[in-house]
């Protein structure tokens, strides 16, 4: 059998923009565009982004709650990419999901443990006394106690709202969970404990992990390589240390570059990188690669040629990374200049109500020297 649990091959997913008093669609929200990657049995990968990137997006087509627009999924040596609703439901008892919001995600009218019971009741696979035994070993699992069955939603904390949501996704003991930026809506001392929880029963029960989330400090922590998202597409996967001590494209040197350090003296140091601009719009995404307006390096093969996704310098084959011109060790990209025209860089808003968006660009950076744009803002951090 193979080591990967799930692969993903040239994953799209559009959504259409209904626009005018007919509600016709023209133009395509390019939510995922054309992601390849796998995720071996027992691992964690990270999947990181700016919102909006469509790491979530791409949550919801793993576990078919979307269409594909295009591409193929294998999970567990089968291909899923097409199955109908009905021949889906088996594979729901495999794949769970644990949502963000520990408080929109559980229905406060319920009791814990009917929430719980939810999965047992949906597949017909436990009921009356035995469904209550389970859900109750459930809770003793995610550390909830289990005398607290009866209980609403709104009797609980945060953390231990999240551990419901985590006692559901585990209920029927599924083989893949996607964490679907579980930690995000919590204390930073409650993060820890929910992190902690999920490693532990990822060590108890052998679960394979998809972990989403846009904190890289937290990604850092929990998985055993991250795949960076921009603009519907990954920039850059690797094993998470070898991302974090050699990022090659410039996005993730931005990124990385923000995430606080614990050495105040080093902290001091170091020049963080602020992009110009926002991520474009995904329904007119950028030509070639679609980072080049806002990327410090760009030159002209950038705007019309799409970079794949491959090792660079001499980096190890588990370390891809989708740039033309990526970076070296040791190299400053505060120091970098792109080399392509205004046209193609990002646009700001000027005094003259100039538009914003793609297609139209103006100089950014030093005020009134589109010839000598400044594309990254150094700071102290
Ligand atoms: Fe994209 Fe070119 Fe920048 Fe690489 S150097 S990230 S290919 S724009």
């Amino acid at each position: 059998m193979s080591d990967a649990l799930l692969s993903l091959t040239d994953v799209v997913k559009y959504f259409p923009v209904q626009t005018g008093h007919l509600r016709r669609s023209r133009d395509m929200v390019h939510a995922v565009d054309g992601v390849s990657f796998e995720v071996r049995r027992g691992e964690t990968l990270g999947l990181v982004g700016e919102t909006g990137c469509g790491k979530s997006t791409l949550a919801r087509c793993i576990s078919r709650l979307f269409e594909l627009t295009s591409g193929q999924i294998i999970f567990d040596g089968r291909d899923i990419s097409r199955l109908r609703p009905r021949q889906l439901r088996p594979l729901r008892r495999e794949m769970q999901m644990i949502f963000q919001d520990p408080y929109g995600s559980l229905n406060p009218k319920r009791r814990v443990g009917s929430i719980i019971g939810d999965p047992f009741a949906i597949h017909g696979t436990a009921s009356g006394a035995e469904r209550k035994r389970r859900v109750q070993e459930a809770m003793e699992l995610v550390g909830l106690n289990p005398e607290h069955y009866n209980r609403f939603p709104s009797e609980f904390s945060g953390g231990q709202r999240q551990r419901i949501g985590v006692a559901r996704a585990l209920a029927l003991r599924p083989k893949l969970i996607i964490c679907d930026e579980p930690v995000s809506a919590l204390d930073v001392s409650i993060q820890a404990q929910i992190i902690n929880l999920l490693s532990d029963l990822q060590d108890q029960l052998d679960l394979t992990y998809v972990f989403i989330a846009h904190d890289l400090s937290v990604v850092r922590h929990v998985s055993d390589r991250v795949a960076l998202m921009y603009l519907g597409k990954v920039v850059e996967i690797a094993p998470a240390e070898e991302l974090y001590q050699h990022p090659r494209h410039p996005y993730a040197n931005a990124l990385l570059s923000a995430v606080p350090i614990p050495d105040p003296i080093a902290a001091a140091k170091r020049e963080r990188i602020v992009l110009v601009g926002d991520v474009p719009s995904p329904v007119h995404p950028p030509s070639g690669c679609n980072f080049h307006p806002r990327c410090p390096k760009a030159q002209d093969r950038c705007v019309v040629e799409e970079p794949s996704l491959l090792p660079r310098f001499d980096d190890d084959e588990l370390h891809a990374t989708a740039c033309h011109f990526p970076v070296a060790d040791g190299e400053d990209l505060s120091e970098a200049r792109p080399a392509i025209g205004v046209e193609h860089r990002i646009v700001e808003p000027d005094t003259a109500g100039a538009p914003t968006g793609l297609g139209v660009s103006v100089a950014h950076g030093s005020p009134g020297s589109p010839e000598s744009p400044e594309p990254v803002e150094r700071r102290r951090s």
